[in-house]
């Protein structure tokens, strides 16, 4: 399994930035995983926007779909003039809640809603994803990606009252919010861990390594990396383009 980072951001991009986005490859499968303000100029650099086979959601708030938009634009300008994927529309894959920007996920002929629910898991390609709740103000959902024996997990948007149990143990790697940086937490809790915190979670799951994301745009990578140092496994801090390969018996 290939993850690239298209965006990680947060709230909003800095310049030439993008908020959160990750693409996710095999052999032969390719997942968005959510798709936040710039990540489609991104995923442009790897692959044609209609080669994606299904987009995953964690939740609505902007700085994750904000590019859902273009995204179905350009499929349908695909499908219209170069007839590609015109019986075939891109599905994706989101919360039911809130059912305003539920709705707006099905548009045309070239994007179809499919709400996901921790009651069901869903399968890709050679991939399967299952979803937890978070502790966030709006419906979101952590995600468990498993390919084959690598099982990639995401934190998506999350506080610290997330019921981690019994979901996910051991995950190759997990890719997890940190949104403050020493300094920054806010005094009550909204639904984001400290990249200490995030550092901290990836222990408690026996992650096998680390990815910290949902960064403000003038954090420092070492700034990151420091506060992370809970985490002694192999730890990156977000960056636009970083690539993990996750292989086979890692
Ligand atoms: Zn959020
Ligand atoms: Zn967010």
């Amino acid at each position: 399994m290939r993850i690239t980072v298209l965006g990680f951001q947060s709230p909003y991009p800095g310049p030439g930035g993008a908020t959160p986005g990750y693409l996710i490859q095999t052999e032969n499968t390719n997942i968005l995983l959510d798709c936040g303000s710039g990540v489609l100029a991104q995923l442009g650099k790897y692959l044609p926007i209609h080669q994606l086979d299904a987009v995953f959601l964690s939740h609505y708030h902007q700085d994750h779909i904000a590019d859902v938009g273009v995204l179905q634009f350009g499929i349908n300008v695909h499908q219209r003039v170069e007839k590609l994927r015109v019986d075939h529309p891109l599905p994706i894959y989101g919360p039911p809640h809130p059912t305003k920007h539920a709705e707006e996920m099905t548009y045309k002929e070239a994007t179809t809603f499919h709400p996901i629910s921790s009651e069901e898991d869903v399968v890709i390609g050679d991939v399967t994803i299952s979803v937890l709740k978070t502790d966030h103000p709006i419906l979101c959902y952590a995600m468990k990606i498993v390919h084959n024996q690598t099982t990639l997990l995401y934190s998506a948007d999350t506080g610290q009252l997330t019921n981690w149990s019994g979901f996910c143990e051991a995950p190759d790697l997990f890719i997890c919010e940190g949104t403050f940086l020493d300094g920054y937490e806010p005094e009550t809790p909204i639904g984001h861990l400290s990249v200490r915190q995030a550092a901290n979670l990836a222990v408690e799951l026996q992650a096998k390594s680390l990815l910290v994301t949902h960064l403000y745009h003038t954090y420092e990578s070492e700034d990151v990396l420091l506060q992370a140092s809970a985490f002694t496994g192999d730890c990156h801090a977000a960056k636009i383009g970083l690539q993990i390969h996750l292989s086979e018996g890692e």
